[in-house]
């Protein structure tokens, strides 16, 4: 019996004797709360500005690329909505390369009174409540506050997907794990930024250390009114979002 297998069964029978999903995975998350005050590691976020995304999708297409993301397109770690607002005060949210709401095609340019993109991504909460439900530890934030999933781990049972309030996860077809953005975790701990970083053609993403006060995304956080995605959750995004339109959900 491998290791994942075995982890699955055991989960399977503590479940079955009525231990809470949260309790099984609460080692982990205490872990990380501790590591977020006081530390000297870098504490990775992003800002996003609005103002300055095109929609052209290039960040999408990179992170498919550079994470072997399946290239059906409800499958994504990063993803752009295009909201439009009518002139009838209507909100209309289309998902750039997935058409997830075709409704929006009806929206002729006529009733539109404007139109913006907002990319989105797991904001890698600095209070995940992905980690909290994970039954087996498989989802764990690190030192540096990237949340990241271990494929070794992980049973596909899908409660991390289920208690993302951003919708950031999906379960990987081949793979049966839960799969999300890591900030590219990979490329930033040898120094590189993440793909979709790189790629964007206007400086939309901005990533960097949060407690550097030289890092790029310090300065941007300081020059922009900021703003992160539901507040009221008390989830502390560290994805931040600069002229962010009030319609954003
Ligand atoms: Fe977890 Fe979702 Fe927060 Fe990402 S956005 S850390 S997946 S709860
Ligand atoms: Fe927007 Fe940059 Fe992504 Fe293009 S690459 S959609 S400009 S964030």
């Amino acid at each position: 019996m491998n290791r994942r297998l075995f982890l699955q069964r055991i989960t399977s029978f503590l479940l079955a004797l009525g231990v809470p999903a949260g309790l099984l995975g609460a080692k982990r998350a205490a872990a990380s709360a501790k590591h977020e005050k006081g530390s000297d590691k870098p504490w990775y976020g992003m800002t996003v500005d609005v103002d300055k995304c095109i929609g052209c999708a290039r960040c999408m297409d990179a992170c498919k690329t550079e994470n072997d993301v399946p290239r059906e397109p409800f499958y994504f770690r990063t993803w752009v909505e295009r909201y439009i607002i009518t002139r009838d005060n209507e909100v209309e949210i289309q998902s750039i390369g997935t058409l997830t709401n075709p409704a929006s095609e009806a929206v002729t340019e006529k009733e539109i009174l404007r139109s913006f993109f907002v990319p989105k991504l797991c904001n890698q909460c600095a209070h995940p409540p992905c980690v909290q439900v994970c039954p087996v530890g498989a989802t764990f934030q690190t030192e540096d506050g990237v949340v990241l999933v271990d494929d070794e781990r992980c049973i596909g049972c899908r409660y991390c997907i289920q208690a993302c309030p951003y919708g950031a996860r999906y379960l990987h077809p081949e793979k049966n794990v839960a799969d999300k953005c890591t900030f590219c975790y990979h490329r930033i701990s040898k120094g590189l930024l993440p793909a979709c970083v790189e790629v964007c053609p206007t400086q939309t993403r901005v990533f960097g250390d949060t407690r550097s006060q030289a890092s790029p995304l310090t300065r941007t956080r300081h020059m922009s009114k900021i703003h992160v995605l539901k507040p009221h959750l008390n989830t502390e995004p560290k994805v931040y979002y600069a002229n962010l339109d009030g319609e954003v959900k």
